[in-house]
């Protein structure tokens, strides 16, 4: 589960901006002063914080500094001054995001959602633990069975996702759609190699621009498919 800590001094945003976190299923840790919170964020590991500007004894200002020291944890920071923001926006201290407050805790949500997603594809691509497959903007992660086109996560099926792993796996190389269908699918299964047509057919238009002049996936007709690159 990821963790996130909340360094904020007005305890009922804390608790608000705690509640409706954890409700999308982040665990949430809150601390109501900078120093504490500063010495949280170096030495425990937390997903992502969020990091009140004006805190009692080390400000939020201070603590995104020292933690851009030593580490990439993605950082929103917070403040109920859109000078405020404007200004550390400004001093380029690392942070990821700015909220001016009052604002809502499902937009906090989804931003915090969005940056752990792009912290977590920045590490999963470095990673030895997740095998990743890369073509012209289409990213195939095979561990997390995900796949995103130009950065933007596209939802497949099972079978959507085994075939194009397959295709992009063997690049180059023409399948017919009964070596696809024996491939993918089981003996059990019911169908025929029309499904394979409607199969493709479908994750082309998640990762093609243009369905009509496929980019990726080629028909080689009255063959099969390829996978170009
Ligand atoms: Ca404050």
């Amino acid at each position: 589960m990821s963790k996130i800590l909340i360094v904020e001094d007005e305890e009922s945003i804390a608790d608000l901006e705690k509640d409706y976190l954890e409700l999308s299923g982040f665990q949430v840790e809150v601390e109501n002063t900078g120093d504490v919170g500063l010495k949280r964020a170096l030495n425990e590991e937390f997903d992502l914080l969020i990091l009140d500007l004006m805190l009692p004894n080390v400000d939020g200002f201070e603590i995104c500094k020292k933690v851009r020291e030593t580490k990439n944890t993605p950082i929103i920071m917070v403040s109920a001054k859109k000078d405020d923001i404007d200004k550390i926006r400004g001093l380029g201290l690392g942070a990821d995001d700015y909220m001016t407050k009052p604002f809502s805790p499902s937009e906090l949500v989804a931003r915090v959602k969005a940056h752990m997603s792009r912290y977590e594809r920045l590490i999963g691509s470095n990673s030895q633990e997740n095998e990743m497959i890369e073509i012209r903007g289409i990213k195939i992660d095979k561990t997390a069975r995900r796949v995103y086109v130009n950065d933007e996560e596209k939802t497949f099926t099972t079978k959507e996702f085994d075939l194009l792993t397959f295709l992009a796996q063997n690049p180059n190389h023409v399948f017919t759609k009964e070596e696809l269908f024996n491939k993918i699918w089981d003996m059990e299964s019911i169908g025929d190699i029309a499904t394979v047509t409607v199969h493709i057919k479908k994750i082309r238009e998640k990762i093609e621009y243009n369905t009509a002049k496929p980019q990726y996936i080629e028909t080689i007709w009255g063959v099969g498919y390829r996978f170009k690159v």
